[in-house]
């Protein structure tokens, strides 16, 4: 017979843990896998080994995260608060240095050693900086559910592939988000971001194998629209442009408008001819077909 300390097996989470006094307030089962266990508190995994997870709740680190947690719970909802009036500057100034960096903090610590995923986007703000925006995504421990917040916008000097790559790094680092830990990475279809070759996603794949590349899916319809539309004759969309142009600018063909659709339409008011540079567009188009008879005169 095998003795029995050479049998090898991996405990598995045991459900009777949670009435456990030492255990229950802290103890979460990892949803990925059944021989692991979650710290609600310190947002780490744990080895399914009581011996292990008693030993844990002894720990420094995990004593500071339980008072943590729990001074947090017990802030009471201030009446002086409520009643707090801020102007601009102030109220900006507090975003900004008070409560901005202690949410990052907050969610830094909650995302912990778990995976996470990244959504990245460039844009260029009103003074022409080149900027990059950082959306994260992760399963939270604490609300349990996968949670999409915004993480950080970073300045860049470069918007080359390398550049952007390099900034993400960095601010990780910074952050002590472990990159390792990343598991997917959201971007739109541009080249420098999704490209085959020497794109921020294929230089991430380089250093990750496993990384899953998600492109936006909005970005990619728009392009599937935008090149469908090329199909239809450019007639049409000049008369819609020019529909409304031929009424905004003139409150006389306006009112005259007015009056014939009234008379056509039993005293109804008439809508207005919408810009076809408004969001879709597809509203100037639907009021155009629904009222050309009126409007043609
Ligand atoms: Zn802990």
């Amino acid at each position: 017979m095998m003795p029995k300390d050479k049998k090898k097996y991996s405990q598995k989470y045991t459900k009777i843990w949670e009435t456990d006094p030492d255990l229950k307030d802290w103890l979460a089962p990892d949803v990925t896998n059944d021989t692991l266990v979650n710290c609600k508190y310190c947002h780490v995994v744990l080895k399914a080994h009581k011996k292990d997870l008693v030993g844990h709740a002894k720990t420094e680190k995990h004593n500071k995260a339980t008072a943590r947690e729990k001074s947090a719970k017990s802030y009471p909802s201030s009446d002086a608060l409520k009643n707090l009036k801020l102007h601009r500057t102030k109220c900006s100034m507090l975003i900004k240095n008070v409560l901005g960096p202690s949410m990052l903090e907050a969610l830094i610590e909650e995302i912990g050693d778990f995976p996470y995923s990244i959504i990245i986007d460039e844009s260029t703000d009103l003074s022409t900086q080149k900027v990059l925006c950082i959306i994260v995504r992760f399963f939270s421990h604490k609300s349990r559910q996968i949670v999409t917040t915004f993480y950080r916008i970073i300045k860049l000097i470069e918007c080359d592939a390398k550049s952007v790559h390099d900034a993400i790094i960095s601010q990780l680092k910074i952050d002590g988000l472990k990159f390792e830990n990343m598991i997917g990475v959201g971007v739109d279809g541009a080249n420098v971001m999704a490209g085959r070759h020497n794109s921020v996603t294929a230089i991430l794949k380089r250093e990750l194998p496993d990384l899953i590349v998600v492109k936006c899916v909005s970005h990619s319809l728009h392009l599937c629209a935008e090149k469908a539309a090329e199909l239809l004759p450019r007639q049409l969309e000049f008369l819609v442009r020019e529909a409304h142009n031929w009424f905004s600018y003139s409150p006389k063909r306006l009112e005259y408008y007015k009056t014939l659709f009234e008379t056509i339409n039993a005293n109804k008011d008439p809508k207005k001819f919408k810009d076809l540079a408004e969001p879709a567009g597809s509203p100037a188009i639907k009021l155009l077909t629904q009222y050309w008879s009126s409007g043609k005169n």
